[in-house]
């Protein structure tokens, strides 16, 4: 029988996305075994994140400032806002360097399913930065699965009347994709062809 203690850690970890029990038991093991090496920085990890890390309260990013760094970068323009629905998605877009504007991070995606309502997610806040005044255009960067789509729709429906001018990515992301899955030539490909939303 293991230990409470490793008990309590692999069901912590087991808790991650894509992490069940069996692995993250072995996880707990293979750590155990490299404690001054890989645990050691995994918990100096681990604390520097919880310590630092802050949700950016303009645009839903994770960064170590509030306002993060993207929106504090005046090299970049205020005038485009591209919006996703995870952080994640930010990132895989912000790797490859695609996008010069800023984003908007939702949060999620509308879901009847899971019971996912738009008062979940961050689209007051996203009309709001729109309100103000100085965007041109809301680039949609839903994933290409049935609810990324409905809550695009959504989004541009909300923005309807607003002096903006609403695209989304193009056709070329594979029905079902997930941005954070996607190499960059089809992200870069998508961003391009972006076209109004229909
Ligand atoms: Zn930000």
């Amino acid at each position: 029988m293991a230990s409470q203690e490793i008990e309590a850690l692999s069901g912590a970890l087991a808790r991650l996305p894509g992490l069940g029990p069996r692995s993250a038991r072995r996880a707990v093991l293979w750590l155990i075994k490299r404690r001054e090496t890989a645990l050691a920085q995994l918990v100096d990890a681990l604390a520097t994140v919880r310590d630092l890390l802050v949700e950016c309260d303009t645009c839903g990013n994770v960064d170590t400032t509030n306002p993060c760094g993207i929106c504090a970068d005046r090299r970049r323009d205020p005038r485009s806002i591209c919006v996703v629905e995870e952080v994640a998605d930010l990132w895989a877009l912000d790797r490859a360097r695609l996008f010069a504007g800023k984003y908007h991070v939702l949060g999620g995606r509308l879901s009847a399913l899971e019971g996912v309502r738009p008062e979940d997610l961050t689209i007051g806040q996203l009309l709001d930065r729109v309100r103000q005044g100085g965007v041109d255009e809301v680039v949609l960067a839903m994933n290409a699965t049935l609810e990324g789509q409905t809550t695009a729709h959504y989004i541009a429906e909300r923005l309807e009347g607003l002096p903006v001018r609403v695209t989304q990515l193009a056709h070329g992301l594979p029905v079902g994709g997930e941005l954070d899955y996607l190499d960059e030539g089809t992200l870069a490909q998508a961003l391009r062809a972006r076209r109004p939303i229909a």
